[in-house]
């Protein structure tokens, strides 16, 4: 998960490949509040590990659950049939509607004392309809806040299930749905009836509840999409175990993908776009039909049980009207699509995106603005204008905690303009997509000089690995410390009984070229053993000096730093990095510090290692070291022509990143 405080995507150019994509977030909250509700234990496969899930487990946990999580696999012991806890509990939802309105309808009919609070936006998400439902039913709750929205106190009902109880379905299918999961507690001894005022939205959410309701035993009458009556009698039981479906909103980012990508070429026979798994036509989730939306527009889809296969049909794409409101979340997606369309794109009975996770329709006509495109907007529409060759703009996009919009503008990058695309706080999509960026870049390609190099040169123990590391994290962007291929080439010689002299070089550089080496956080492994302790030794770093001036092992070296230049970017730190091995990096910075000043850092070092050290030696060590990589014949330690110096001699490790980063920043202009 990238938790940087913004991505930068370079532009990308094709993609093709298989991303198995995580549980649906609607399924996953649903089964999890059932398998809580019923009697006996449930074994929940392929749960959604994600934040609105996070937040209903820790809600049971609270009531009493007792669940189990191991990667993805949940096993719930009801609370069917067990005395629900007496004492005051406050639930904390964050921003999951998914969790805060089933759980308040439960919690409600079932009686306690009960505080249920979420973030900011959260208390901004109207509940009132769901709570006239509630108290027309007799349940007992109050406002906290602004009458219609959380935070709720719930106490306990006093339940009058004679007559019918109506609730609005024009604002958010999710109070139908709370009600449907809440009621069967309350239908052992009578039939309960709940009536639709107004029109239903979103109906394909209302399928996955009765489905899933079935699942659990609970047979709703359904009587159109008016009237839905549980039978008398009605009594939760587990499924025993029962298996998540991949997200079908997840899928619409993979099949814009296919839509809009080309094939890579570059895989031969594999060229032919992606492939989804997880998740088919046949899909109990209403946002799988936004397949036939994506095909309308150009995308050439085939599936068969659990997969999709996408590529892209017609491009550009076509413009299309199409009315959303059979598949509100993943037609976000479609307003991207847009963007590359031969015509504008009207999306319309899409009201219910103002009450998501952010004004959907002000969030998604505002980005795209940035981007370049031209849009119009209504209360409950938006048209969307394609954006044509040299219109597109370098935006950063603002994601309003709401992880359809960071998801959908990363789409944006295939831009025909090449222009990169920045995504404000991209660990939104956690929400339900924790990995959501490294799937796409598992099957995005794009030429390598659009991958970003930052390079940090500079002599040994000038602080390179702390600041190129650090300015790595804070961009997301993978990182590649030279020196210790370097170190390892020469520990792998050693241990083959080689000198590391001239002498051997043919058979050193040989044993570079296939070094089986594995980098795991601060962890470096050849083959499967940790050799870090051995190489960040003093010896290891005169080792590893040695084998440096050696040419044949420097050019065998070559391939794998090369490989390291992945999507979305690299910091590498080395000796050469800006001057042989990536020339053409667009910032390189050279960092020094004084011979005395790196002695005694590198001296605080090993002293905190449990080492001894003495300063003087080790400055004459660096010296040396220093004056090695600085003469000899291939790839001399020095600056690159354009290389920005920096001497952190006097600077904080802090004061060092900032420093990059304005400089970086200064270099990625987004508008
Ligand atoms: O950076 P580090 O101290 O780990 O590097 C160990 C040695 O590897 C350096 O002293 C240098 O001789 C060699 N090296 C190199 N080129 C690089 C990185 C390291 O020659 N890019």
């Amino acid at each position: 998960m990238f938790s940087t405080a913004f991505l930068d995507l370079p532009p990308l150019q094709c993609a093709s490949g298989t991303v198995t994509l995580p549980g649906s977030k609607s399924i996953s909250n649903r089964v999890l509040l059932l398998s809580a509700l019923c009697q006996g234990t449930t074994v929940v496969h392929d749960l959604l590990d994600s934040d609105d899930t996070r937040v209903m487990l820790v809600a049971l946990r609270q009531l009493g659950c007792e669940v189990d999580v191991a990667g993805t696999t949940a096993t719930v012991t009801g609370l069917g049939g067990r005395a629900w806890p007496a004492e005051a509990i406050e639930f904390f939802m964050g921003n999951a509607g998914t969790a805060m309105r089933p759980l308040t309808a439960a919690l409600a009919v079932q009686g306690g004392d009960f505080t249920l609070k979420g973030v900011p936006r959260m208390h901004e998400r109207p509940i009132g309809d769901l709570v006239d439902a509630l108290r027309e039913l007799g349940c007992n709750i109050d406002y906290l806040g602004n009458a219609g929205f959380p935070p709720l106190r719930v106490r306990q009902p006093e339940l009058q299930l004679d007559k019918p109880i109506p609730v609005r379905g024009d604002v958010s299918s999710q109070f139908l749905t709370a009600l449907l999961m809440a009621l069967p507690l309350a239908a052992t001894d009578r039939a309960i009836t709940i009536e639709v005022i107004g029109e239903l939205i979103s109906k394909p959410y209302i399928a996955i509840t009765l489905n899933l309701l079935a699942r659990y035993g609970i047979a709703v009458e359904r009587q159109g999409w008016e009237r839905f009556v549980i039978p008398a009698g009605s009594r939760y039981q587990s499924p025993g175990t029962i298996h998540v479906e991949a997200d079908a909103s997840s899928a619409s980012y993979f099949i814009a993908l296919g839509a809009i990508a080309a094939g890579d070429p570059s895989k031969g026979g594999q060229g032919k776009g992606i492939r989804i798994q997880g998740v088919g036509a046949d899909s109990i989730q209403g946002d799988i039909r936004f397949m036939d939306a994506a095909a309308q527009m150009g995308a050439k889809i085939t599936s068969g049980p659990n997969w999709l296969e996408i590529q892209r049909g017609a491009w550009p794409l076509k413009g299309i009207t199409l009315d959303c409101n059979h598949i509100p979340d993943a037609a976000m997606t479609l307003a991207v699509m847009a963007l590359y369309a031969d015509g504008p794109t009207t999306l319309c009975n899409i009201a219910s995106w103002r009450v998501k996770e952010t004004d959907r329709i002000v969030a998604m006509a505002t980005e795209s603005r940035k981007l370049g495109a031209t849009v119009e907007e209504g209360p409950d529409w938006i048209t969307i204008h394609p954006l044509p060759e040299g219109k597109w703009q370098r935006a950063s996009i603002h994601t309003y905690d709401d992880h359809r919009v960071a998801m959908c503008f990363s789409l944006a990058v295939f831009n025909a303009d090449q222009v990169p695309v920045r995504i404000e706080d991209p660990q939104c999509v956690a929400k339900t997509f924790p990995d959501y960026f490294e799937a796409l870049f598992s099957v995005a390609h794009t030429a390598t000089q659009n991958i970003p190099v930052i390079c940090i040169d500079g002599p040994t123990a000038s602080g390179k690995g702390t600041l190129a590391s650090r300015v790595a994290a804070a961009l997301g962007y993978h990182y590649l410390d030279s020196g210790a291929l370097y170190r390892v080439t020469a520990h792998a010689a050693l241990q083959a009984s080689l000198t590391l002299e001239a002498a051997d070089e043919a058979a050193i550089a040989e044993l570079a070229r296939s070094l089986p080496v594995h980098f795991e956080g601060e962890q470096v492994l050849l083959g499967n053993v940790d050799v870090t302790d051995a190489i960040r030794s003093e010896q290891g770093g005169m080792n590893a000096s040695k084998v440096s001036v050696l040419p044949a092992v420097r050019e065998a070296l070559v391939e794998l730093q090369h490989s390291f230049q992945r999507l979305p970017g690299l910091l590498a730190d080395g000796r050469d990095m800006g001057t042989v091995i990536f020339p053409n990096a667009p910032l390189k910075v050279f960092l020094t510090a004084s011979a005395a000043e790196r002695a005694e850092r590198r001296h605080k070092q090993l002293i905190l290692k449990g080492f001894s050290a003495n300063i003087d030696a080790l400055r004459a060590d660096l010296e040396a070291r220093d004056a090695r990589d600085m003469s000899r014949s291939v790839a001399p330690l020095q600056p690159a022509q354009d290389a920005l110096q920096l001497d952190n001699s006097t600077l904080t490790i802090e004061a060092s990143v900032e420093q990059v980063m304005v400089w970086w920043q200064s270099r990625q202009v987004f508008g």
